[in-house]
């Protein structure tokens, strides 16, 4: 997937949208050195066609994680979840930044998406801790 050929177009028009922020962790590009991949909602191996209503900009541990995976558990039901869509669901309906530096799923999509693509890993509280001190980061 990460090794398929984006058009440079597509690609900006991907980064443009997502204001170059991870559309899954919210991470932004912006002091991170690795670059963000552009990541195929559904994934290639599943019918999912490069095509901009099917791309989303994704952060590399999010974009790793996720890989060809649609569904995760929800740790609090236990309940089989669709991964979060950022093409289809609203971040907002789904994750809340209100005990930031984490991320808190509101719903069995986002509680799955949050474990599953490990958002709240130490390195990436740390970038949002140090994004929150510049004031580039505000919890809602
Ligand atoms: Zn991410």
């Amino acid at each position: 997937m990460r090794h398929h050929h984006i058009p440079a177009a597509l690609e900006r028009r991907v980064r443009k949208r997502a204001r170059n922020r991870c559309e899954y962790c919210t991470l932004p590009q912006e002091l991170q050195e690795a670059t963000f991949h552009v990541d195929h909602v559904c994934p290639r191996l599943a019918g999912g066609r490069t095509a901009v209503e099917n791309l989303a900009l994704a952060c590399v541990s999010c974009s790793l994680r996720k890989g060809a995976r649609v569904t995760a558990q929800d740790p609090s039901t236990r309940v089989i979840a669709p991964l979060f869509n950022p093409r289809t669901q609203r971040w907002a309906d789904h994750f809340s930044l209100m005990r930031a530096p984490k991320v808190i799923g509101k719903t069995a999509v986002g509680r799955a998406t949050v474990l599953a693509l490990a958002m709240n890993r130490p390195a990436v509280v740390a970038i949002r801790l140090a994004h929150m001190a510049l004031g580039r980061l505000h919890p809602a």
